[in-house]
């Protein structure tokens, strides 16, 4: 299943070149055009998928590792210091691209990189309204 209008469709597929890092039958892993730190890349599955919620089952259990494959060979070639690996779905969590991808991105001591939040406090009320409703 491929989308005409994706751009990772068309990179995923070859149609449009990439600077890839890692390849399967599943998926390809490309550095990032807009790189958050030297060695950021980007894994593309081969099929379109708007997001995890969409990938399917099969395809979320590889994906990882995957990532793990890379984070390992790019730490000895960038030579980080640490990792963060994550993955935006939906617009207000910060998805531009709307084809699944997963970010993995060296961290090197001192660097600016910010990916944050401000700790909230989980409450006696909050947390029996969620553990309610999964149990
Ligand atoms: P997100 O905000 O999680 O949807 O991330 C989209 C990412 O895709 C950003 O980090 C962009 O820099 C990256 N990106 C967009 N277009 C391209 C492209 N043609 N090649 C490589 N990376 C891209
Ligand atoms: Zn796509």
């Amino acid at each position: 299943m491929k989308n005409e209008n994706c751009i990772f469709c068309k990179i995923a597929a070859g149609e449009i070149p990439s600077a890839t890092i890692y390849e399967d039958d599943d998926f390809r892993v490309i550095l990032d055009i807009e790189p958050a730190s030297k060695g950021h890349a980007l894994i593309l599955p081969k099929e379109h998928y708007a997001n995890l919620y969409e990938l399917p089952e099969e395809l979320a259990s590889k994906v990882l590792i995957v990532a793990k494959k890379v984070i390992t060979s790019m730490t000895e070639i960038v030579g980080c210091d640490g990792y963060n690996v994550l993955q935006n779905n939906g617009e207000v969590a910060g998805q531009t691209v709307f084809h699944f991808h997963m970010h993995l991105i060296p961290r090197y001591k001192d660097d600016d990189v910010t990916i944050g939040w401000k700790p909230g406090k989980l409450t006696d009320v909050l947390k029996e309204q969620i553990l309610s409703k999964m149990k």
